[in-house]
Order: C-alpha cells, then structure tokens, then sequence
C-alpha cells in the first residue's frame, strides 16, 4: 500500500469517525490500530474478590516484543502477579515513577541507578511511558520502556528478573506511520489554537514555515482563523514516538483560503509545498523577517498598528522582543554589517542586481553576517534590539527594488516554479481529493451533516 493510498484511507476513516461523533471542531487522536485492555481484577487476579484493593492497572497489549507479549499469557495464568503503565511526569524522580507503578523493591532501585543499560531509565522524557510487571510484594518482575526522543533511533529497553537475578537489554524498535487530521480556531494566537487542538508544537511550526511567505504569523492573524492540517505521526506498540511532515494544510487567514499539498516531483526525492493549482508556496522572499516562535507568538497582536505597516519613513516596522532572531528574507549576500547612525546596528543583504533588503535598529548583529558573506532565507543575521533613533524594541525592514525602497506588499515578487505538465495530472488528482476532504471537515459542512 503507497503512503497515499494509506494516507487516503485513513482520512476515510478520520471523516466516519467524525461524523460519528458530530464534533463540529478539535478532531481527538486516532484510537485505530493499537489496543488498550482494561485489566478488570478478574483478568489478573482471580483469586483477589475485592477489585477496589487493587491498584488501577492498564495493559497494553506488546505486539512486537513477543518476550513480553509471552510473559503478558503466562501473566494471565498465574495469580499474584500485577501489570502497571505510568507516563514520566515533568521533574519524576526514579522513586516517584516506581512508587506509582507499585513497585517496592529496593534492589530493583539500586538495580536501575547502577546498570549501564538499566540506567537509560533515568531519562526518560516526560509523556513517555513505563510497563512493569510486579508480585504481590511489590518485587519488580519486569519493566519496559522506549527510548531515544525520536530523531535518534528508538530502543525498547527491557528490565528482566531470573530468580534473585536483574538483567537489562535494548532491543530495535519498528515504527509504523499513521495520519492525523486536526481543525482549529484562533482566538488568541496560534500556539493557543494548536494547544487546544492538540496539534504538537512540530506540526505549528511546520504550518508557519509552509505559509511563511504568504502569512506573517506574528501580525497578520485574525481572530476567527481557521486551519486544518493533516500529518504523520509515528507510532510503536501504541505509543506516540515521533511526528512527521504535514502531507497538506488549509489555512484561513483574514477570510483568505491558503492551501498546501505535499508532493514529490516524479524521480525526485525531495518534496514540496504546492497550493492546489501546482504552484510552489515558497517565494523568493519571506513576508516577515521576524523568526516566530511561542515568544513572539501575540506580541505584535498587543502592540498593533506599530507592526507590519508601511509608514512615512519607507520601511515597515515590526514590534518584537528585544533578542527575537531576525532572518534573511531571501537567498543574498551581506552588503553591509555595522551601525549606521539613526538605523543603529543595521544589516543590508543583496539579492541579485535588482533587490536588496535592510534589517536596522538590531540589539546585535549575528557573527555570520560578515561583509561579502553568502546567506540562505531564514538564516539568522541579527537580533531585534531598540539601537540608533528607535522609541522602543522592532525591526525596521526595507525592501529595495534599484536601492529605492519601496512597499514589499506591492511589488510583484519574482516569478514562482510550478510543476512540470507530467507531474500535474498525479498532482491535481490528490489535490482534488485532499479538497474534498476539507471540505468534509468544514464545520458548516459537519453541522449539516449532524441534523
Ligand atoms: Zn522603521
């Protein structure tokens, strides 16, 4: 199956269960694919009549490490012996997480604190989840645990006890991709609406890149935007372990529909984002300089009309706090790096024979923005400050066309590639789809979908 035809499918499936539930906002995690057994006592323990005695244990079900999928049968056959899960909470202690899993083995502790693999627990990052079998005594029979954060590769670490033995191990680790459909509204500010949403910060920051040259997520959000994103996630055993790229995204901004699709040129590798005509998002310039981040996220939305408007003194000026990194807004070479006067630490960067961009009043210029440096978009070439005549902290941004600077939102930027003939059937065909399915999760369409 092509990660497409998978990606297809589980929006199918996202749209029934959504219209099952008729929630007209926030789509809940996918619960397919992996399989929560709640362990009543009597699976346990049969021979415990009393369930509220017990501690309240989950099991989830091991598919791929048969070793503990075989020690969870036997489990169920022998009285006495209990199944806990407990995710690392923010500033666990080792004691903290073992008491909660019902673990009251003080060689199990030692055991931990002092093997080299075993150890690996100790940094376990919050969210991140730990299994483990104990007796009646509260001895540690086993335990498990993912590790890694990710990007490296991930490990499953497996605790064993033989007799009065401890033993660790790492074993591989398989992940299987899934897709995850999400909507939300801003009323705040973005990282508001994705939080609410339960959108990881990966995916927000993803969906600030991909419009990064048409939306300036710092000033130009209005409450009563919308988005809808789909992404891959990465999953083991029923765990969470990583999230990937976002395969398309809509967002409405100030009643203005943007799209973006993930495609991959026919024989290349690398992808792309492409509205749903075929053509590239990406622009020769970004529409702000400014790197957004939960920090700036809002602060220019508190400080409006200063930010994002062409004013008198040819430049557009847009508030942020003092250290916010400031980015090249296009491919270029550094023209100039110093302090000029009323512009204070100031950056200019040339863009071919036409176009130039100047960044001013910076708290610091970054050590690559050399004279005669080389610099790609979105490199970090200085920090936001308040030097030379400035009344309070910004950057003061100029766009040049011929060294006259000039209205960015009015010049015709450079003329953008699209997709070549032979890719824009395959390409229109998914882009029709991912549409409708859009389309579907609208809210207007849900509602009526819901009567
Ligand atoms: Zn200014």
């Amino acid at each position: 199956m092509s990660l497409r035809d998978k990606f297809l499918e589980a929006v199918a499936a996202k749209w029934s269960a959504l219209r099952a539930s008729r929630k007209t906002r926030v789509l809940t995690g996918m619960a397919a694919g992996f399989s929560l057994i709640a362990f009543g006592a009597a699976g346990v323990a049969p021979n415990v009549p009393d369930a509220s005695d017990l501690p309240v244990r989950v099991l989830v079900q091991e598919l791929a490490l048969p070793d503990l999928a075989t020690q969870i049968q036997s489990l169920s056959t022998q009285p006495g012996q209990f199944i806990s899960e407990e995710r690392v909470r923010p500033g666990d202690s080792l004691a903290a997480l073992l008491d909660r899993l019902g673990v009251d083995d003080p060689q199990a502790a030692s055991f931990i604190r002092s093997d080299a693999t075993a150890s690996k627990l100790m940094n376990l990052r919050p969210g991140r989840r730990m299994q483990a079998t104990v007796n009646q005594e509260g001895k540690l029979l086993s335990a498990t645990a993912l590790l890694g954060d990710g990007r490296d590769e991930l490990k499953r670490l497996l605790i064993q006890r033989q007799g009065d033995a401890l033993s660790a191990l790492q074993t591989d680790v398989r992940m299987d991709s899934r897709v995850e459909m999400r909507s939300g509204e801003i009323r705040s500010s973005l990282f508001a609406a994705t939080d609410a949403a339960q959108v990881p910060d990966a995916v927000a920051m993803q969906i600030v890149d991909i419009f990064s040259s048409d939306i300036d997520f710092a000033s130009d959000l209005r409450k009563g935007d919308r988005f809808q994103v789909i992404y891959e996630t990465f999953w083991n055993n029923g765990e969470a372990v990583r999230t990937g790229r976002i395969l398309a995204v809509e967002f409405r901004n100030a009643g203005k529909n943007y799209q973006a699709v993930w495609y991959a040129q026919h024989g290349s590798e690398q992808g792309a984002y492409y509205d749903l005509q075929g053509k590239a998002l990406k622009k020769a310039f970004l529409k702000s300089p400014l790197q957004f981040s939960r920090v700036t996220s809002g602060f220019s939305m508190r400080l409006h009309p200063i930010s994002g408007l062409w004013k008198q003194h040819k430049g557009i000026d847009f508030a942020a706090p003092v250290g916010t990194p400031i980015r090249a807004a296009s491919d270029g070479m550094v023209d100039f790096a110093g302090a000029q006067g009323g512009y204070g630490n100031m950056v200019i960067l040339r863009h071919g024979p036409v176009y130039s961009t100047v960044y001013a009043h910076m708290s610091r210029i970054a050590p690559v923005a050399k004279r005669g440096t080389i610099v790609s978009q979105g490199d970090v070439i200085g920090y936001v400050g308040t030097s030379g005549w400035s009344t309070g902290p910004h950057l003061h941004y100029e766009f040049r066309v011929n060294n006259d600077a000039r209205d960015p939102n009015t010049i015709a930027t450079p003329p953008v590639p699209a997709l070549a003939e032979a890719d824009l059937q395959t390409f229109h065909r998914m882009a029709d789809d991912m549409n409708h399915r859009f389309a579907l999760m609208s809210p207007k369409t849900v509602q009526l979908a819901a009567r």
